[in-house]
């Protein structure tokens, strides 16, 4: 399962952090996920219980911000919110596109104590 490694590097960083600053114990984690970071949140959850299982971080709050899928129009420049897959500018069509949000994976801040 992808998102159990996934998991075990967001515990690794938010215990390495609480220690670097002096804290025993992390109890939130705020993350944020793009809806095309190719990670489900549901799998994530459950992969953050059981590696967090036994560490600083274990009984923790994982907050998962979803972070909406949005591209750039490289024809006319327009912005649009899109479904994943939908790489298509909403405004003159074309398919000349950059994704600007939504391949996030990231912890925004930590909760220690
Ligand atoms: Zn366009």
């Amino acid at each position: 399962m992808h998102e159990l490694s996934v998991a075990q590097s967001i515990v690794e960083t938010a215990v390495e952090e609480a220690q670097a600053h002096g804290a025993s114990r992390v109890v939130g984690i705020n993350l944020q996920l793009g809806r095309m970071s190719g990670v489900q949140r549901e799998p994530l959850e459950f992969g953050f219980e059981i590696s967090s299982k036994g560490t600083a971080a274990e009984g923790a709050t994982l907050k998962i911000t979803e972070i909406p899928l949005t591209i750039r129009c490289r024809s006319c420049g327009a912005e649009s919110g899109v479904e994943a897959w939908e790489f298509i500018c909403r405004v003159c069509e074309s398919g000349d596109v950059e994704i600007l949000t939504g391949r996030e994976l990231a912890i925004v801040s930590l909760d220690v104590e």
